[in-house]
């Protein structure tokens, strides 16, 4: 080895030793006198120190001439410091330099590598390696690893095979577009890139293994999202001879596991919604449950507190829906103009907003006085449970805009009011999806989930006569307002699995030529069986206490879905084009 130590593990109690260290030079403070150096590795910071008189001149000088980023290995005594720091764990000591050997110089980096650093985004993605120095960026990706650590040891200790299956296949539908490779060997055909193991897995409930589980790359090519990549890393699991329930409670174990071992956070068992009900108190198939606020139906699942006023803003909406705000009350005039401008927003798309609040009193004002009394109010402040002091804020329209614009409005309030902390944990399981839902475009059927998917038991009848109202054996986990994992019991007969291609609109031949091979592989003898994916990125963000999965991934895509440092994707040669067939 280059070194006895590294930069994060010298103390008092070496003292006197002689060591040798290798690092990076991050900073260099020449005081005339004293020379003093910061000597970085992935461990820590250690400070080197030389002094005139003392030190040989010609080290001296040799020190002198290093500059930011050159990577050297220093040898010399451990000593204590004059002025320990005690933000720093080597902080009591320092290294009085005895020999410096360059092992390489370095060009001025682009930017400071620093935990506060000078570097635009652009920048440090374009030279990731020297980011990837700095601490903030570093400690990321040892949390990655040690969620990946945990999450081998949960799964391995409940029987789970990690087994790896193939990058280069054929497309599965999963709701996103595929990216294809193409094929030298048979020109004009290509190979897809998996968006998720889905059929691989299921084949392997067939081959028998019972319990599978892989941290495994899936490509979507989606259009752009903030905070999408279009390569991304699922935590893939399934199991054999379960039932819904099972695969409940191996998983609420497995995330309970990491937010104990990672972030020391213990969490009761996870409630669980219905989508129905997830949509009708949160307006979100994903709600964040960190803060309550859930949204008062004054018009709409089967009330009317709103209509015979000749409103019309009202009576023409579909829903009427509010949020009530404990002590908002208080909120100027000013502060409820740049609420009902926020909701105006083209993303948010509200044509205003409307409001009534609980005097200290007791009394009810609102901004529609015209049109309601105080009994119509009344109803109101009841279906809302107000208290004096409380305000309501209600937005109106379409069914599934005024739900998006409630959640989103929700969601925004809980933000300004602080409510949705990056250290406080809140996860449950969304479950009993729908089945399909209906896409206008295509005019047809869709999977909302995949068409492997099981409908519940009770539900299998209805596919025919009522697609739309058949239940999904499916479910979400949801951490902290985000999906961070989904799956289902599958299909495992072949026949009900025909009949959902069909419900789906695949002719049998499209069926057939597309999954054929799962079909097949369900007349021999196919185990009941179920799984989950999580998001393994996402799953790191939240734990880190951050929004972006960027950050968590050593060479991120931008979001246009560039790699800027590679610069990737990129033209072929005419010659490679031939041989592809191109
Ligand atoms: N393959 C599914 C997905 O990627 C997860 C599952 O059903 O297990 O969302």
């Amino acid at each position: 080895m280059l070194r006895t130590h590294t930069c994060g593990e010298l103390r008092m109690k070496h003292a006197e030793s002689s060591v040798t260290l290798c690092g990076w030079v991050s900073r260099v403070r020449d005081k005339g006198g004293m020379l003093w150096i910061d000597l970085r590795d992935r461990y820590g910071i250690t400070q080197l120190m030389a002094e005139e008189g003392q030190t040989a001149p010609e080290l001296l000088q040799a020190l002198r001439s290093l500059g930011r980023e050159f990577v050297v290995q220093a040898e010399g005594t451990v000593v204590k410091r004059y002025a320990p720091n005690d933000k720093m764990p080597t902080g009591d000591i320092e290294i009085r330099v005895e020999r410096i050997n360059l092992l390489n110089p370095s060009k001025l980096p682009p930017f400071l590598v620093d935990d506060e650093t000078d570097g635009g985004d652009d920048l440090r993605m374009q030279y990731r390696y020297i980011d990837l120095r700095r601490q903030p960026v570093r400690s990321k990706l040892e949390l990655r690893h040690r969620m990946a650590q945990e999450v081998r040891r949960y799964l391995d200790e409940r029987a789970f095979l990690e087994v790896e299956t193939p990058v280069l296949i054929k497309s599965t539908p999963e709701g996103a577009r595929d990216f294809v490779v193409p094929s030298r060997l048979h020109n004009g055909e290509f190979y897809a890139l998996p968006q998720s193991p889905q059929t691989f897995k299921q084949l392997l409930m067939v081959g028998g293994f019972d319990r599978y589980f892989q941290i495994v790359k899936c490509f979507r090519d989606e259009d752009l999202r903030a905070d999408r990549q279009p390569e991304f890393t699922q935590i893939d699991c399934e199991m054999s001879f379960v039932e819904r329930e099972d695969i409940l409670q191996t998983f609420e174990g497995l995330l309970l596991h990491l937010l104990k071992t990672i972030k020391g956070v213990e969490l009761p068992p996870l409630p669980r919604l219905s989508f129905h009900e997830a949509m009708m108190r949160y307006g979100n198939d994903k709600p964040d449950i960190r803060f309550g606020m859930e949204l008062v139906h004054l018009k709409g699942y089967g009330h009317d507190h709103t209509s015979g006023v000749d409103f019309g803003v009202f009576d023409t909406a579909e829903r009427v829906v509010g949020i009530p705000l404990s002590g908002g009350a208080e909120y100027t005039r000013k502060q409820l103009d740049e609420l009902t401008e926020w909701v105006k927003r083209p993303q948010i798309g509200m044509k205003g907003m409307v409001w009534m609040r609980v005097e200290a009193d007791g009394s009810l004002k609102s901004s529609v006085d015209k049109f309601y009394n105080t009994d119509r109010l009344q109803s109101w402040r009841e279906a809302a449970q107000l208290q004096a002091g409380d305000l309501l804020l209600l937005v109106a329209g379409s069914d599934s805009l005024t739900m998006k614009a409630a959640s989103a409005l929700r969601l925004e309030l809980g933000e300004r009011l602080g409510l949705r902390r990056a250290d406080e944990f809140q996860a449950l399981w969304v479950v009993d999806f729908p089945l399909l839902e209906w896409d206008e475009e295509s005019a047809r059927w869709m999977a909302m989930h995949h068409p492997f998917t099981s409908p519940i038991p009770e539900h299998i009848d209805l596919l025919t006569q009522s697609p739309g109202a058949v239940l999904a054996n499916a479910y979400d986990l949801v951490l902290n307002g985000n999906e961070v994992g989904g799956g289902s019991i599958r299909i495992h007969d072949r026949s009900l699995q025909a009949q959902l291609f069909e419900a789906l609109g695949f002719s049998p031949e499209e069926a057939n030529q597309k999954f054929g091979f799962l079909l097949n592989a369900f007349e021999f003898g196919a185990p009941p069986h179920g799984g989950i994916a999580l998001g393994f990125d996402r799953l790191c963000a939240l734990m880190g206490g951050s929004e972006s999965i960027r950050d968590f991934i050593a060479f991120p895509k931008n979001n246009a879905g560039r790699d800027v440092m590679i610069d990737a994707p990129g033209p072929i040669d005419a010659q490679q084009r031939r041989e592809l067939g191109l």
